[in-house]
Protein backbone atom coordinates (compact mmCIF):
# COMPACT_ATOMS: atom_id res chain seq x y z
CA UNK A 1 0.00 0.00 0.00
CA UNK A 2 1.84 3.25 -1.10
CA UNK A 3 1.32 6.41 -0.10
CA UNK A 4 -0.24 9.17 -2.45
CA UNK A 5 -1.70 12.28 -1.52
CA UNK A 6 -5.33 11.49 -2.81
CA UNK A 7 -5.09 8.69 -0.56
CA UNK A 8 -3.78 10.93 2.05
CA UNK A 9 -6.21 13.67 1.67
CA UNK A 10 -9.08 11.26 2.41
CA UNK A 11 -7.91 9.33 5.37
CA UNK A 12 -8.87 12.41 7.47
CA UNK A 13 -12.59 11.79 7.83
CA UNK A 14 -15.50 14.07 7.49
CA UNK A 15 -17.36 14.57 11.17
CA UNK A 16 -20.34 12.23 11.02
CA UNK A 17 -22.35 13.99 13.31
CA UNK A 18 -21.85 17.58 11.81
CA UNK A 19 -20.31 17.18 8.23
CA UNK A 20 -17.77 19.57 9.41
CA UNK A 21 -14.52 18.99 7.29
CA UNK A 22 -12.10 19.75 9.81
CA UNK A 23 -11.53 16.96 12.93
CA UNK A 24 -13.53 18.71 15.43
CA UNK A 25 -11.55 19.40 18.86
CA UNK A 26 -13.02 17.86 21.60
CA UNK A 27 -11.87 19.97 24.51
CA UNK A 28 -13.15 18.11 27.19
CA UNK A 29 -11.08 15.36 30.22
CA UNK A 30 -14.22 13.67 30.57
CA UNK A 31 -17.11 11.75 29.06
CA UNK A 32 -21.14 11.05 30.48
CA UNK A 33 -22.21 7.50 31.26
CA UNK A 34 -25.29 6.43 31.02
CA UNK A 35 -24.69 3.59 33.45
CA UNK A 36 -21.25 2.54 35.20
CA UNK A 37 -19.03 1.57 32.45
CA UNK A 38 -21.65 1.77 29.21
CA UNK A 39 -20.66 5.21 27.42
CA UNK A 40 -19.92 6.09 23.52
CA UNK A 41 -16.60 4.44 23.41
CA UNK A 42 -14.59 7.22 25.63
CA UNK A 43 -14.88 7.69 29.62
CA UNK A 44 -11.50 9.19 30.59
CA UNK A 45 -9.59 11.64 28.37
CA UNK A 46 -6.35 10.24 29.41
CA UNK A 47 -7.24 6.99 27.96
CA UNK A 48 -8.96 7.78 24.58
CA UNK A 49 -10.10 11.25 23.64
CA UNK A 50 -12.16 11.63 19.79
CA UNK A 51 -9.17 14.22 18.35
CA UNK A 52 -6.54 12.08 19.39
CA UNK A 53 -7.96 9.20 18.05
CA UNK A 54 -8.54 10.44 14.48
CA UNK A 55 -4.59 10.99 14.49
CA UNK A 56 -4.25 8.08 15.69
CA UNK A 57 -5.93 6.38 13.02
CA UNK A 58 -4.14 8.72 10.76
CA UNK A 59 -0.75 7.61 11.39
CA UNK A 60 -0.94 4.20 11.69
CA UNK A 61 -2.78 4.19 7.66
CA UNK A 62 -0.07 6.75 6.60
CA UNK A 63 3.20 3.73 8.17
CA UNK A 64 0.66 0.78 7.24
CA UNK A 65 0.67 -0.27 10.57
CA UNK A 66 -2.24 -1.83 12.88
CA UNK A 67 -2.14 0.88 16.04
CA UNK A 68 -1.00 4.35 16.26
CA UNK A 69 -0.67 6.10 19.47
CA UNK A 70 0.04 9.45 19.79
CA UNK A 71 2.26 11.43 23.12
CA UNK A 72 3.20 14.68 24.22
CA UNK A 73 6.81 14.51 22.46
CA UNK A 74 9.26 12.41 20.51
CA UNK A 75 10.83 11.35 23.47
CA UNK A 76 7.65 10.12 25.65
CA UNK A 77 6.65 7.95 22.87
CA UNK A 78 10.27 6.25 22.88
CA UNK A 79 9.71 6.21 26.47
CA UNK A 80 6.61 4.69 26.05
CA UNK A 81 8.04 2.06 23.67
CA UNK A 82 11.04 1.42 26.09
CA UNK A 83 8.58 0.78 28.87
CA UNK A 84 7.70 -2.57 27.14
CA UNK A 85 11.57 -4.24 28.65
CA UNK A 86 12.08 -5.06 32.00
CA UNK A 87 15.53 -5.63 33.75
CA UNK A 88 18.02 -8.00 32.20
CA UNK A 89 17.06 -6.80 28.56
CA UNK A 90 19.46 -5.66 26.26
CA UNK A 91 19.13 -2.77 23.31
CA UNK A 92 20.87 -3.00 20.38
CA UNK A 93 21.18 0.20 19.07
CA UNK A 94 22.60 2.42 15.61
CA UNK A 95 25.76 4.35 17.11
CA UNK A 96 25.18 7.90 16.12
CA UNK A 97 20.94 7.85 17.76
CA UNK A 98 19.43 11.30 18.27
CA UNK A 99 20.89 12.49 21.32
CA UNK A 100 17.45 12.65 23.51
CA UNK A 101 17.49 9.08 22.78
CA UNK A 102 20.93 8.68 23.89
CA UNK A 103 20.43 10.57 27.27
CA UNK A 104 16.98 8.34 27.96
CA UNK A 105 18.89 4.63 27.31
CA UNK A 106 21.88 5.86 28.91
CA UNK A 107 21.05 7.83 31.76
CA UNK A 108 17.30 6.97 32.80
CA UNK A 109 16.89 3.11 31.56
CA UNK A 110 20.47 2.01 32.60
CA UNK A 111 20.27 2.09 36.11
CA UNK A 112 17.03 -0.15 35.67
CA UNK A 113 19.26 -2.66 34.45
CA UNK A 114 18.19 -2.47 31.04
CA UNK A 115 22.21 -2.72 28.87
CA UNK A 116 22.38 -0.97 25.72
CA UNK A 117 24.89 -1.43 22.90
CA UNK A 118 25.99 0.99 20.07
CA UNK A 119 27.18 -0.49 16.67
CA UNK A 120 27.47 0.73 13.39
CA UNK A 121 23.98 -0.16 11.62
CA UNK A 122 25.30 1.15 8.03
CA UNK A 123 26.36 -2.02 7.82
CA UNK A 124 24.10 -4.89 8.91
CA UNK A 125 26.64 -7.02 9.34
CA UNK A 126 27.01 -5.58 12.47
CA UNK A 127 23.87 -5.89 13.84
CA UNK A 128 23.41 -9.76 13.42
CA UNK A 129 27.48 -9.99 14.72
CA UNK A 130 26.57 -7.69 18.36
CA UNK A 131 23.19 -9.80 18.79
CA UNK A 132 23.18 -11.61 21.89
CA UNK A 133 20.55 -13.50 23.33
CA UNK A 134 19.41 -10.97 25.85
CA UNK A 135 18.78 -8.35 22.71
CA UNK A 136 15.05 -7.56 23.33
CA UNK A 137 15.19 -4.71 20.97
CA UNK A 138 16.92 -3.00 17.86
CA UNK A 139 17.00 0.56 17.45
CA UNK A 140 17.28 2.28 14.64
CA UNK A 141 17.05 5.60 12.47
CA UNK A 142 17.78 5.74 8.84
CA UNK A 143 18.85 8.54 7.66
CA UNK A 144 20.45 9.34 11.10
CA UNK A 145 21.33 12.74 12.47
CA UNK A 146 23.10 14.50 11.85
CA UNK A 147 25.42 13.14 9.16
CA UNK A 148 22.48 10.92 7.19
CA UNK A 149 24.06 7.39 7.40
CA UNK A 150 21.13 4.62 6.11
CA UNK A 151 20.84 1.05 7.48
CA UNK A 152 19.05 -1.52 5.38
CA UNK A 153 15.55 -1.72 7.03
CA UNK A 154 15.03 -4.99 5.59
CA UNK A 155 17.92 -6.92 6.12
CA UNK A 156 18.12 -5.69 9.86
CA UNK A 157 14.37 -6.85 10.19
CA UNK A 158 15.60 -9.90 8.58
CA UNK A 159 18.18 -10.47 11.72
CA UNK A 160 15.86 -9.19 14.56
CA UNK A 161 12.96 -11.66 12.93
CA UNK A 162 15.73 -14.50 13.42
CA UNK A 163 16.67 -13.36 16.79
CA UNK A 164 13.45 -13.26 18.05
CA UNK A 165 13.86 -9.74 19.16
CA UNK A 166 11.46 -6.22 18.34
CA UNK A 167 13.28 -3.69 15.56
CA UNK A 168 12.04 -0.03 16.23
CA UNK A 169 12.68 2.67 13.09
CA UNK A 170 12.58 6.33 14.63
CA UNK A 171 11.37 7.01 11.29
CA UNK A 172 11.54 11.03 12.07
CA UNK A 173 13.39 12.03 9.11
CA UNK A 174 12.56 10.40 6.32
CA UNK A 175 8.50 10.41 7.64
CA UNK A 176 5.71 8.17 5.83
CA UNK A 177 5.70 10.21 2.78
CA UNK A 178 9.16 9.07 1.67
CA UNK A 179 9.50 5.74 4.01
CA UNK A 180 7.11 3.01 5.51
CA UNK A 181 9.22 0.94 7.74
CA UNK A 182 6.71 -1.46 8.89
CA UNK A 183 5.67 -2.61 5.26
CA UNK A 184 9.37 -3.74 5.36
CA UNK A 185 9.39 -6.08 8.51
CA UNK A 186 9.90 -3.41 11.28
CA UNK A 187 7.73 -3.71 14.29
CA UNK A 188 7.53 -0.68 15.76
CA UNK A 189 7.91 3.12 14.39
CA UNK A 190 8.11 5.92 16.36
CA UNK A 191 8.29 9.69 15.21
CA UNK A 192 8.84 13.12 16.92
CA UNK A 193 6.19 14.61 14.81
CA UNK A 194 7.58 18.08 16.19
CA UNK A 195 9.29 18.04 12.59
CA UNK A 196 8.15 17.01 9.25
CA UNK A 197 4.80 15.61 10.35
CA UNK A 198 3.70 18.68 12.56
CA UNK A 199 5.75 20.73 9.71
CA UNK A 200 5.51 24.02 10.86
CA UNK A 201 7.44 24.34 14.34
CA UNK A 202 4.50 25.23 16.23
CA UNK A 203 3.95 22.29 18.58
CA UNK A 204 6.15 19.19 20.65
CA UNK A 205 4.54 15.64 19.65
CA UNK A 206 5.11 12.09 19.48
CA UNK A 207 3.93 9.34 17.80
CA UNK A 208 3.88 5.40 17.70
CA UNK A 209 2.51 3.08 15.76
CA UNK A 210 3.05 -1.06 15.73
CA UNK A 211 2.61 -3.42 12.96
CA UNK A 212 0.42 -5.82 15.34
CA UNK A 213 -2.41 -5.33 17.46
CA UNK A 214 -1.38 -7.15 20.57
CA UNK A 215 1.77 -4.82 20.90
CA UNK A 216 -0.26 -2.19 20.01
CA UNK A 217 -2.59 -2.62 22.76
CA UNK A 218 0.74 -3.55 25.27
CA UNK A 219 1.40 0.43 24.23
CA UNK A 220 -1.57 1.84 24.83
CA UNK A 221 -1.78 0.05 28.04
CA UNK A 222 1.74 1.87 29.07
CA UNK A 223 0.66 5.17 27.92
CA UNK A 224 -2.45 5.38 30.16
CA UNK A 225 -0.98 3.67 32.77
CA UNK A 226 2.05 6.52 32.56
CA UNK A 227 0.11 9.41 31.25
CA UNK A 228 2.20 11.18 28.38
CA UNK A 229 -0.50 11.94 26.12
CA UNK A 230 -0.95 14.48 23.53
CA UNK A 231 -3.57 17.29 23.69
CA UNK A 232 -6.50 17.48 21.70
CA UNK A 233 -5.43 20.96 20.13
CA UNK A 234 -2.42 19.29 19.15
CA UNK A 235 -3.91 16.77 18.24
CA UNK A 236 -5.25 18.64 15.74
CA UNK A 237 -2.70 20.54 14.77
CA UNK A 238 -0.50 17.34 13.64
CA UNK A 239 -3.45 16.50 11.75
CA UNK A 240 -3.35 19.98 9.93
CA UNK A 241 0.52 19.58 9.23
CA UNK A 242 -0.45 15.71 7.50
CA UNK A 243 -2.80 17.00 5.13
CA UNK A 244 0.11 19.20 3.23
CA UNK A 245 2.70 16.33 3.88
CA UNK A 246 3.61 14.85 0.35
CA UNK A 247 3.39 18.43 -0.81
CA UNK A 248 5.46 19.53 1.85
CA UNK A 249 7.97 16.59 1.58
CA UNK A 250 8.27 16.71 -2.32
CA UNK A 251 9.47 20.28 -2.29
CA UNK A 252 11.66 19.86 0.69
CA UNK A 253 13.47 17.00 -1.36
CA UNK A 254 13.49 18.94 -4.44
CA UNK A 255 15.66 21.98 -2.24
CA UNK A 256 17.49 19.83 -0.84
CA UNK A 257 19.29 17.90 -4.05
CA UNK A 258 19.70 21.42 -5.10
CA UNK A 259 21.59 22.70 -2.18
CA UNK A 260 23.16 19.73 -1.87
CA UNK A 261 24.76 19.53 -5.64
CA UNK A 262 25.30 23.46 -5.09
CA UNK A 263 27.65 22.34 -1.67
CA UNK A 264 29.45 19.25 -3.17
CA UNK A 265 31.40 21.66 -5.87
CA UNK A 266 31.96 24.97 -3.70
CA UNK A 267 35.24 25.53 -3.38
CA UNK A 268 34.79 26.40 0.98
CA UNK A 269 33.19 22.91 1.37
CA UNK A 270 35.07 19.79 2.35
CA UNK A 271 32.27 17.03 2.61
CA UNK A 272 28.92 16.97 1.93
CA UNK A 273 26.38 14.35 3.43
CA UNK A 274 22.97 14.00 1.74
CA UNK A 275 21.85 10.42 0.83
CA UNK A 276 20.69 11.60 -2.83
CA UNK A 277 24.39 11.99 -3.93
CA UNK A 278 25.98 8.89 -5.70
CA UNK A 279 28.66 8.94 -3.77
CA UNK A 280 26.75 8.76 -0.08
CA UNK A 281 27.66 5.49 1.37
CA UNK A 282 24.54 3.08 0.98
CA UNK A 283 23.05 5.56 -1.45
CA UNK A 284 21.97 2.81 -3.28
CA UNK A 285 19.76 1.09 0.02
CA UNK A 286 18.08 4.75 0.38
CA UNK A 287 16.71 4.25 -3.24
CA UNK A 288 15.40 1.38 -2.63
CA UNK A 289 14.04 1.82 0.19
CA UNK A 290 12.85 5.28 0.82
CA UNK A 291 10.73 7.30 -2.44
CA UNK A 292 13.37 10.50 -2.08
CA UNK A 293 16.16 11.77 0.00
CA UNK A 294 14.56 14.11 2.74
CA UNK A 295 15.24 17.61 3.32
CA UNK A 296 18.19 18.25 5.46
CA UNK A 297 21.83 18.18 4.13
CA UNK A 298 24.74 18.56 6.35
CA UNK A 299 28.83 19.81 5.54
CA UNK A 300 31.84 20.37 6.67
CA UNK A 301 34.00 23.32 5.86
CA UNK A 302 37.72 23.18 4.13
CA UNK A 303 38.37 25.53 6.92
CA UNK A 304 37.55 22.88 9.79
CA UNK A 305 37.25 24.80 12.79
CA UNK A 306 34.14 25.67 15.40
CA UNK A 307 35.17 29.25 14.34
CA UNK A 308 34.22 29.13 10.55
CA UNK A 309 31.61 27.02 11.14
CA UNK A 310 30.21 29.52 13.82
CA UNK A 311 30.88 32.27 11.06
CA UNK A 312 28.86 30.64 8.53
CA UNK A 313 25.86 29.67 10.63
CA UNK A 314 25.69 33.66 12.03
CA UNK A 315 25.92 35.20 8.50
CA UNK A 316 23.15 33.18 6.87
CA UNK A 317 20.00 35.39 6.35
CA UNK A 318 16.77 33.09 5.47
CA UNK A 319 18.49 29.78 7.39
CA UNK A 320 17.64 30.90 10.76
CA UNK A 321 19.79 29.64 13.41
CA UNK A 322 17.85 27.04 15.55
CA UNK A 323 17.04 23.51 16.74
CA UNK A 324 15.06 21.22 15.04
CA UNK A 325 14.49 20.55 11.82
CA UNK A 326 11.13 20.12 9.23
CA UNK A 327 9.55 23.09 9.23
CA UNK A 328 8.30 25.56 6.42
CA UNK A 329 11.14 27.73 7.27
CA UNK A 330 14.76 26.76 6.82
CA UNK A 331 17.07 26.22 9.81
CA UNK A 332 20.46 25.60 10.55
CA UNK A 333 22.61 24.81 13.38
CA UNK A 334 26.11 23.91 14.32
CA UNK A 335 25.90 20.28 16.37
CA UNK A 336 29.25 20.82 18.09
CA UNK A 337 28.35 23.43 19.76
CA UNK A 338 24.44 23.13 19.70
CA UNK A 339 22.92 19.06 19.49
CA UNK A 340 26.10 17.54 20.07
CA UNK A 341 27.76 19.67 22.58
CA UNK A 342 27.12 17.62 25.43
CA UNK A 343 29.36 14.38 23.90
CA UNK A 344 33.29 14.92 24.10
CA UNK A 345 35.14 16.24 21.38
CA UNK A 346 36.87 13.51 20.62
CA UNK A 347 33.88 11.03 20.66
CA UNK A 348 31.86 13.49 18.63
CA UNK A 349 34.58 13.64 16.01
CA UNK A 350 35.06 9.87 16.07
CA UNK A 351 31.42 9.73 15.43
CA UNK A 352 31.71 12.17 11.96
CA UNK A 353 30.51 15.00 13.80
CA UNK A 354 33.59 17.46 13.18
CA UNK A 355 34.68 20.82 14.43
CA UNK A 356 33.24 22.42 11.58
CA UNK A 357 30.08 20.20 10.58
CA UNK A 358 26.86 22.53 9.69
CA UNK A 359 23.20 20.95 9.64
CA UNK A 360 20.97 22.50 7.17
CA UNK A 361 17.11 21.66 7.43
CA UNK A 362 15.74 22.91 3.89
CA UNK A 363 12.81 24.93 4.02
CA UNK A 364 10.05 25.93 1.48
CA UNK A 365 11.63 28.80 0.47
CA UNK A 366 12.89 29.06 -3.15
CA UNK A 367 15.79 27.05 -3.85
CA UNK A 368 17.66 29.25 -5.70
CA UNK A 369 17.29 32.13 -2.63
CA UNK A 370 18.74 28.87 -0.36
CA UNK A 371 21.36 28.80 -2.67
CA UNK A 372 22.49 33.12 -3.22
CA UNK A 373 21.74 32.80 1.05
CA UNK A 374 24.34 30.20 1.49
CA UNK A 375 26.69 31.71 -1.25
CA UNK A 376 26.76 35.00 0.86
CA UNK A 377 27.30 33.33 4.26
CA UNK A 378 30.60 31.69 2.66
CA UNK A 379 31.99 34.70 1.54
CA UNK A 380 32.36 36.08 5.38
CA UNK A 381 34.10 33.13 6.59
CA UNK A 382 37.67 34.46 5.19
CA UNK A 383 36.87 37.94 6.48
CA UNK A 384 36.10 36.13 9.80
CA UNK A 385 38.10 37.58 13.05
CA UNK A 386 37.06 35.74 16.22
CA UNK A 387 37.26 39.20 18.51
CA UNK A 388 34.67 40.97 16.49
CA UNK A 389 31.72 37.67 16.38
CA UNK A 390 28.66 39.06 14.74
CA UNK A 391 25.05 38.30 16.30
CA UNK A 392 22.48 36.11 14.39
CA UNK A 393 21.28 38.92 11.74
C1 LIG B 1 13.57 15.59 17.59
C2 LIG B 1 13.79 14.13 17.51
C3 LIG B 1 13.35 13.27 18.53
C4 LIG B 1 12.72 13.79 19.81
O1 LIG B 1 11.48 14.35 19.59
P1 LIG B 1 10.84 15.51 20.52
O2 LIG B 1 9.53 15.75 19.86
O3 LIG B 1 11.78 16.66 20.49
O4 LIG B 1 10.71 14.94 21.90
C5 LIG B 1 13.54 11.90 18.36
N1 LIG B 1 14.14 11.41 17.25
C6 LIG B 1 14.58 12.20 16.26
C7 LIG B 1 15.24 11.60 15.07
C8 LIG B 1 14.43 13.60 16.35
O5 LIG B 1 14.89 14.37 15.36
Amino acid sequence: MSNNATKLIHSIPVDELTGAVSVPIYQTSTFVQEAPGVNKGYDYARTGNPTRGTLENIIAQLENGSTGIAFGSGLAAIDAVLKLLQSGDEILAVDDIYGGAFRLFTHIYQKFGIKVNYVDTTNAENVFTAVTPKTKLIWIETPTNPTLKISDIEAIARIAKASGCWLCVDNTFASPALQQPLSLGADIIVHSATKYLGGHSDLIAGLVVTKEKELGDKIKFIQNASGAILSPFDSWLVIRGIETLPLRIKQHCINAQAIADFLETHPAVDKVYYPGLKNHLNHDIAARQSKGFGGIVSFTLKEDTEEAAIKFVTATKLFKLAESLGGVKSLLCHPAQMTHKSIPAEKRRAAGVADSLIRLSVGLEEAEDLVSDIEQAFKKIKSYKPSKQKTEA
